[in-house]
């Protein structure tokens, strides 16, 4: 893909193997399944037996199939869901509301995701790559480069996992139903396009073929490849977009998010303003607030220039996350005054905002802390 942004040096140990990820039913699209069928000398109902065992009812042991063949259980379950995510450590934050998963793939990369549940909604935030290729200097993932894409089986089998442990009572709060996803872990989404938009489908397909979830529920969040968003808004799944500004001026912009070089923020806004009017999605604008960096009132002010600039707010959310510091970072968390200050001034524009509380900070689970390590 053309988008590729320019990379930091890979961590060294890690793989770097071309191989890819086993094949799993998730990665095809229902009328895909036939031709699978036949590779596996199958009918093409025993594949609608798998992928209502997958994704309705959320099994994952061959055992209990009962309605397979007992002699070719063990076969269709190594050829059709085969391992993609092996749990390394779990680690919980918030009483046991937040759930951190660190998971090892077929080829030892490292991805994590984190199930969070609020009063109202259980929300796993997704990882699309094995690191990151975007570089932003305020972000952990960004700080190790890009190892690769992951496939869209190994982005379903996140939300499986995830439905699962809502239903299995996993989470504080007894047995639930998993609703949202944000595709806020580790990678840019929008950089591995064809996988994600597959994951998606698998989430919003009604079951047995998908896992029937609402397309409104589904956040996609991009640091803002222009040709990317406008994409995703003709595929006709009307998906929350996300993007990360942080800066309403190139000038910090570029330093902050380096694809803005490529990308300006004018560019940006367009972009999401058009999928807006597309979609009608509201959309909303990340920004991490990072004292005396980004969080002055002036760039309150002109951050609500530049998303009013159509004469026109209401397509717009501002979703302020005061910033989780990571390690070795200059980068420091906005002081409380000037976080209130800021959110001030965009809503006495008229621009609605909120302050995203911080979810599992002492596990390193929150935005721009996973990192991947196992130490
Ligand atoms: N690549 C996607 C998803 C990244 S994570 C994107 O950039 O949108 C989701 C959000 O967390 C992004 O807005 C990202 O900029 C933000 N983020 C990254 N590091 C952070 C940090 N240290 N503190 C707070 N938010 C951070």
């Amino acid at each position: 893909m053309n988008d590729t942004p320019r990379t930091l040096p890979l961590v060294l140990e890690q793989p770097r193997g071309r191989a890819k990820p086993p094949r799993h039913l998730a990665d095809l699209a229902p009328e895909e399944r036939k031709e699978a069928a036949e590779k596996l000398g199958l009918p093409a109902f025993r594949l609608k037996q798998v992928a209502n065992h997958y994704f309705a009812r959320l099994e994952r042991d061959p055992e209990a199939m009962s309605d397979l063949p007992a002699a070719i259980r063990a076969e269709l379950a190594e050829g059709m869901l085969p391992t993609l995510l092996t749990p390394v450590r779990v680690m919980e934050a918030d009483k046991g509301t937040t759930r951190k998963t660190l998971w090892r793939l077929f080829d030892n990369a490292l991805v994590e995701s984190v199930l969070m549940r609020y009063s109202d909604r259980a929300t796993l935030c997704v990882s699309s790559q094995a690191g990151c290729g975007m570089a932003c200097p305020f972000c952990a993932t960004g700080q190790g480069g890009l190892q690769r894409n992951m496939s869209t089986g190994e982005i379903v089998d996140q939300v499986v996992d995830g439905a699962r442990a809502m239903r299995d009572g996993l989470v504080a709060g007894g047995p639930g139903r998993l609703s949202n996803i944000v595709f806020m872990g580790m990678g840019e989404p929008m950089a591995n396009y064809k996988a994600v938009i597959g994951a998606v489908r698998r989430m919003v397909t009604p079951a047995p073929d998908g896992l029937g979830m609402s397309a409104r529920n589904i956040t996609v969040s991009t640091v803002g490849l222009v040709p990317r968003i406008k994409q995703l808004a003709t595929e006709g799944i009307p998906v929350t977009l996300a993007v990360s500004l942080h800066a309403p001026d190139d000038e910090l912009r570029d330093t902050l998010v380096p694809i803005n070089t490529r990308y300006k923020v004018d560019e940006v806004v367009d972009a999401a303003w058009e999928y807006a009017r597309t979609t009608k999605r509201r959309v909303s604008i990340e920004y991490a607030m990072m004292r005396d960096i980004n969080d002055q009132a002036w760039r309150a002010d002109l951050l609500a220039d530049v998303l009013q600039k159509r004469g026109d707010w209401s397509w717009v959310h501002v979703n302020l996350i005061p910033l989780n510091e990571i390690p070795d970072s200059q980068f420091t968390r906005s002081r409380d005054e000037d976080m209130d200050e800021f959110v001030r001034r965009l809503e006495r524009r008229g621009i609605s905002t909120t302050i995203r509380d911080t979810r599992g900070d002492e596990i390193d689970a929150a935005c721009g802390q996973l990192a991947a390590s196992e130490v």
